[in-house]
């Protein structure tokens, strides 16, 4: 294969990206890693990030994703400021071309393009997005200082955000299909026993309303089927995500919701190509998990890499290792 054939290269730059650009990075394989549109995925939205380890006293995550590139940079990730907009992977080398007109060629794919917030589909959510309708408390709580605001969604992300906005607004109106939070106890203790909390069960909202910005949101409750129509300055939606999977559609196989199908190795079903992070994962959508998919995908890719070009892999003696190696290729 020629020279301007890329050993890897990888498609998103959230922690599972940029994870992956470490290690490949340090194994010398020079990655190329595409950022896509929002550089650092979903956690760049994240104002406080208190689960993932080694940050004891939580850690912005913009300030994450900074350092993580910052480290893999430093070992030789190239990164480009590019979308993908076609992947070719029907033959080897693969072909990736991007918004800017570029045509790439490489041995192996990382995929972590992530997940992107899922809409309600209901009237005025589009008109009014932008106006008064969010998917992200961290870019937008400050713009409704001392208001009254709705937070859509029961699970850990409206739970978290909800709190978050409380350092901003008045009120947070939680409204939820159910009765029950699917958030994680903490959470909810901590959303129970603040004052600035008020909880709308079993109501889903029915359209949102205003001219210019948000006014109210038309509600129905499921439980005794009322509607009704509550003033508000601002929605914020939290109910869970949609893979980034379009560009591999007819190319590598996805379950029902199009998250892409990996195995134990993060492997998809086209060999050479990986995938990791929220793009193959719908259940435990951690920045912690999705740092480990990137970290199992780069060392699966050295190692199709080195049996493609026909050498030993680190990890093992390979078809070719002289008699010397030992058991590790050590
Ligand atoms: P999620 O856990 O899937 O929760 C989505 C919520 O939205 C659920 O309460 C669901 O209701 C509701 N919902 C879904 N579709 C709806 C619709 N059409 N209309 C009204 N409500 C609807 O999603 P998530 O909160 O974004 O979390 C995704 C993953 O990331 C989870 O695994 C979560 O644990 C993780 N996460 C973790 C943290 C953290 O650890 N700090 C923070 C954020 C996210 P039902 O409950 O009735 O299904």
């Amino acid at each position: 294969m020629s020279d301007n054939v890329e050993q890897v290269i990888i498609i998103g730059s959230g922690p599972a990206g940029l994870t992956a650009g470490l290690y490949t990075a340090r194994s010398e394989m020079k990655p190329l890693l595409f950022t896509g549109s929002e550089i650092g995925g979903q956690v760049s939205l994240t104002m406080e990030v208190e689960n993932y380890p080694g940050f004891p006293d939580g850690i912005t995550g913009p300030e994450l994703i900074q350092r993580m590139q910052t480290q893999a940079e430093r070992f030789g990730l190239r990164v480009v400021v590019d979308t993908v907009t076609e992947v070719q992977l029907d033959n080897q080398p693969f072909v990736i071309k991007t918004q800017s007109g570029k045509e790439y060629l490489s041995k192996s794919l990382i995929l972590s393009t992530g997940a992107r917030p899922r809409r309600l589909g209901v009237k005025g959510e589009t008109e009014l997005t932008g106006r008064g309708v969010s998917y992200c408390a961290t870019c937008d709580g400050f713009f409704f200082r001392g208001k009254e605001v709705a937070v859509v969604g029961g699970g850990d992300a409206a739970i978290e955000e909800a709190i978050f906005l409380t350092k901003h607004v008045n009120k947070v109106k939680v409204i939820h299909r159910r009765n029950q939070l699917r958030a994680h106890q903490a959470l909810q203790q901590r959303a129970f026993g603040n004052e600035k909390f008020e909880f709308i069960w079993d109501t889903v909202v029915t359209a949102i309303n205003g001219d210019q910005r948000v006014s109210s949101v038309s509600l129905q409750n499921l439980a005794t089927g009322e509607e009704s129509e509550m003033p508000i300055d601002g929605v914020f939606v939290y109910i869970g995500h949609i893979p980034n999977s379009k560009l591999f559609e007819g190319q590598l196989d996805m379950d029902d919701h199009g998250y892409l199908i990996t195995d134990d190795c993060m492997r998809t079903s086209v060999p050479g190509v990986y995938a990791a992070g929220e793009i193959q994962d719908s259940h435990f959508q951690q920045v912690a998990t999705s740092v480990g998919q990137g970290c199992a995908a780069a060392l699966e890719v050295e190692r199709f890499v080195a049996e493609l070009e026909d050498r030993a892999y680190p990890g093992d003696a390979g078809p070719n290792a002289p008699e010397e190696f030992g058991e590790n290729g050590a």
